[in-house]
């Protein structure tokens, strides 16, 4: 085969893995904000993708205090003055909203834009 082939064939290959790559890069990640609510009220969100350093945020609600570890895509209720700490038990956010009852936190990340989709 003639070397132009070769070269025509090389550059078509460069050009879809580009484009591929490039397409990759700039894709929206999906869903993995998560929202604090307390009663019901939006008092805090975070794009956990978004997160490089490991910090502790506080939430003080009207009946108690919650110290939530925020990591990159990871959140959990390290600490709280309720008074079982079922809230702590239930350890990193996987799917299921991390709820304290007694102080009315909850904890969930938004799957998708499902929200805006039904507005
Ligand atoms: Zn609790």
């Amino acid at each position: 085969m003639k070397t132009w082939v070769w070269v025509v064939i090389v550059a078509v290959i460069l050009a879809v893995s580009l484009t591929v790559g490039v397409v990759l890069l700039t894709r929206q990640p999906q869903g993995n904000v998560a929202y604090v609510y307390v009663d019901g009220e939006l008092v805090y969100q975070v794009d956990l993708s978004k997160v490089d350093q490991p910090y502790l945020y506080t939430v003080n609600t009207p009946y108690g205090t919650n110290v939530l570890e925020i990591a990159k895509d990871s959140i959990r209720i390290a600490d709280a003055d309720c008074p079982h700490k079922e809230c702590v038990e239930q350890g990193r956010l996987k799917g299921s909203p991390l709820v304290c009852l007694p102080h009315r936190l909850v904890v969930k990340i938004a799957e998708d834009d499902a929200d805006s989709v039904s507005r």
